[in-house]
C-alpha cells in the first residue's frame, strides 16, 4: 500500500469556517495517524471569487490552529497547464469534446454516459449514483481556467493523493468526478465523506447561528487548543471517553472508522466549558502572552505592565474567565478610571457608620514606603486589621467598592496591586473628597 497522502483543497473565497477547519484537522489527523502526510491546495479557479486576502487568512487560520508541516501550499492557478493537458488527451480520445456557448463562450465539456456508479465510501459506505441524471459538463472554461470537478481530480491524481476527505456537499459532485477518474484512467483514491454540522436549533451551521470563522473565534478570546479540540470532536470522538486532548493525543488515536455518519451539533455552551478548562490548565506564562495579545488586539495599551503584573492578571483572573474576553470585560476598570459605581454597593458599603473614616486610614496605609507587591499590600493591610481590631471585611469591601466600583473583584491585594498605587489612592480621594454627595445619592435611589 502506498503511503497516506491526504489534501485540503480550500476555495479562497471567504475565511477558514468551523466545517473547513474541521476537514482540514481530518486531514490532518489522518496523515499523521497513519504515519502519512498532507498536501495543502488552493482551489483558485474562479476568478470572480477568489481573492488573495482570503489565501492568507485561511493560512494564518491553520497556523494559529496548529496544522503544520504539509506540503504547499499548491495553487491550481499556477498548475494551469496539467489541465491544458488532461483536457487535450480527453479531446483525442473521444471522452470530451468542444462546445460553443453563445453566452458562455467556447468550452470544453466531457461526455457522460448513463452509468450506475458506485462508490465505497470510508464513513457512508456504499454510494450509488445515477449518472444518467448529469449532463455534460464544463471541464475547461472558456477563460482557460479548469472547472473545480475537472481541477481536483487531476490535481489528486497528479499529487498522489490516496485519501479523499471532504464535506459531504461534495457527495453530489461523485458522479462527474468518477466519471473524470475513469476517462482518464485514473486509479480512484479512498473518499471519506464528513457529515455536516449543525447549529444548536438543527439547521446547518451558518451565520444566523453567530460566528462561524476560526478568526472570530480567536477575536473574541478562545484559545487555539480549545477550538482545536471542540472542533475535532464534531464528528469524531477517541471511543473511550476522553474530551480533552491536544492535538498530538489526537493524531495518535485518530481513525475515520471513528467519524460519525450523521451529524453533528455545535454546542456554544460545550465551546465556553472547554475553553474554560484550557484557560484553567494552561500554563501561566502562555496565558499571560495570551492575555497580553489579547488586550494589545482589543486596544489596551499593557506596554508599560511588567512580567509580574501580567504573572499576577492572569492569576487574578484564570478561575473568573472562560473565555480571554470575559478577563478582559471584568477588569475593564483597572484601565479605566471612569469607573460606573454600583449604588446600591456604596450605599451598603461606604453608607455604613465609620466606612469613611476608615477609608481614610487605609489611604494611610496603602500610601507608606514600601514597594507595592502583593505581599506588601497583604501584610500592611492585616497589620492594620490587627492593630484597630477589625475583621478582614470591613476593610476589604470599602476599599473594594472604592477602587472597582462594586463588589465583585479577584482578592483585595491583587486587586490593588493590579489596579497600580497611584490609581489606588485616586480612587480612594474621589470617594473622600465626593463621599458626601455619594452617599446622599445612595441614600436617595
Ligand atoms: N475547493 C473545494 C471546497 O472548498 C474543495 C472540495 C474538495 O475537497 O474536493 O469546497
Amino acid at each position: 500500500m502506498n503511503p497516506v497522502r491526504t489534501r485540503f483543497a480550500p476555495s479562497p473565497t471567504g475565511f477558514l469556517h468551523v466545517g473547513g477547519a474541521r476537514t482540514a484537522l481530518y486531514n490532518y489527523l489522518f496523515a499523521r495517524a497513519t504515519g502519512g502526510s498532507m498536501v495543502l491546495r488552493i482551489e483558485d479557479t474562479d476568478r470572480q471569487r477568489s481573492e488573495e486576502h482570503f489565501t492568507g487568512a485561511i493560512l494564518d487560520s491553520l497556523e494559529w490552529i496548529g496544522i503544520e508541516g504539509y506540503e504547499g501550499p499548491h495553487y491550481q492557478s499556477q498548475s494551469l497547464e496539467h489541465y491544458r493537458e488532461a483536457a487535450e488527451r480527453l479531446i483525442g480520445s473521444g471522452a470530451a469534446y468542444w462546445d460553443e456557448d453563445p453566452e458562455k463562450g467556447r468550452a470544453v465539456k466531457l461526455l457522460m454516459h448513463d452509468d450506475l456508479v458506485e462508490v465505497a465510501d470510508m464513513i457512508h459506505g456504499t454510494v450509488e449514483f445515477d449518472a444518467s441524471l448529469a449532463d455534460d459538463f464544463v471541464i475547461m472554461k472558456s477563460d482557460g481556467y479548469p472547472s473545480y470537478n475537472f481541477a481536483c481530480v487531476v490535481d489528486d491524481h497528479r499529487m498522489g493523493i490516496t485519501h479523499v476527505i471532504r464535506g459531504d456537499e461534495h457527495l453530489s459532485n461523485m458522479p462527474r468526478q468518477i466519471a473524470l477518474y475513469d476517462a482518464l484512467g485514473f486509479q480512484r483514491p479512498r473518499f471519506a465523506h464528513i457529515p455536516m454540522i449543525l447549529g444548536p436549533d438543527g439547521v446547518k451551521l451558518s451565520k444566523r447561528h453567530g460566528a462561524t470563522s476560526v478568526g472570530e473565534y480567536r477575536r473574541q478570546g478562545y484559545l487555539s487548543e480549545a477550538l482545536v479540540n471542540f472542533i475535532a470532536l464534531l464528528g469524531w470522538s477517541p471511543g473511550d471517553g476522553r474530551e480533552i486532548m491536544s492535538l498530538e493525543e489526537m493524531a495518535a488515536a485518530f481513525t475515520i472508522e471513528r467519524v460519525r455518519k450523521v451529524p453533528s451539533q455545535f454546542d456554544h455552551e460545550k465551546l465556553q466549558w472547554m475553553n474554560g478548562q484550557y484557560i484553567m490548565r494552561l500554563d501561566p506564562d502562555r496565558l499571560a502572552a495570551e492575555m497580553a495579545d489579547f488586550f494589545a488586539a482589543n486596544g489596551i495599551d499593557i506596554s508599560g505592565r511588567s512580567a509580574d503584573w501580567m504573572r499576577n492578571f492572569v492569576a487574578a483572573y484564570r478561575e473568573r474567565m472562560k473565555t480571554l474576553k470575559d478577563g478582559l470585560d471584568a477588569s475593564r476598570f483597572i484601565f479605566d478610571d471612569s469607573i460606573e459605581y454600583d449604588a446600591a454597593a456604596v450605599r451598603k458599603v461606604l453608607g455604613r457608620e465609620g466606612a469613611i473614616e476608615r477609608l481614610s486610614d487605609l489611604r494611610e496605609v496603602l500610601s507608606g514606603d514600601y514597594d507595592w507587591t502583593v505581599e506588601n499590600i497583604e501584610m500592611r493591610l492585616r497589620s492594620y486589621c490587627e492593630k484597630v481590631n477589625v475583621g478582614f471585611g470591613k476593610v476589604a469591601q470599602p476599599l473594594r467598592v472604592a477602587i472597582t466600583g462594586g463588589m465583585v473583584s479577584p482578592p483585595i491585594f491583587e486587586t490593588l496591586y493590579l489596579v497600580g498605587r497611584k490609581r489606588a489612592l485616586r480612587r480612594i480621594d474621589v470617594i473622600l473628597s465626593g463621599s458626601a454627595e455619594a452617599l446622599e445619592e445612595g441614600r436617595e435611589t
